[in-house]
């Protein structure tokens, strides 16, 4: 493939030589359903809406986010303490419809208890 070749080349002319720093310089964020520290990148980021929780999977809305496993176990520790109130500043209990649909939409593909689903993943109008 020359086209790769290429930018591989004009990449490297810019910064010589591997960068041990890159490593360091990944962000990390504390996931607020089991409090572990965690690639964001490994995240999922939250914000508020209204009064209701959005997904923000590419890190575009404004507003303070809340990070979070993309998982149902870590979501619903972060429901049961109230860490997306906490996080977002929230009043009362903020509506997480559509993280949960998010999330489960992420475990569709894998560990759910269903062996045979192949035709259950595509579901999205
Ligand atoms: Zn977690």
């Amino acid at each position: 493939m020359p086209d790769d070749d290429a930018a591989l080349h004009s990449q490297a002319a810019r910064g010589r030589g591997p960068s041990p720093a890159r490593t360091r310089s990944v962000p990390i964020r504390t996931c607020v359903g089991c409090r572990t520290r965690e690639r964001a990148a490994a995240l999922l980021r939250v914000v508020a809406e209204n009064g209701r929780l959005v997904p923000d999977p590419r890190r575009r809305l404004p507003g303070r986010g809340a990070w979070l496993h993309p998982v149902p176990g870590c979501l619903d520790k972060a429901e049961r303490r109230s860490a997306f109130a906490r996080a977002l500043r929230l009043r009362g209990k903020p509506e997480t419809g559509a993280v949960r649909r998010w999330v489960q939409d992420q475990q569709g593909t894998g560990s759910l208890p269903v062996p045979s689903s192949e035709e259950s993943k595509v579901d999205q109008s």
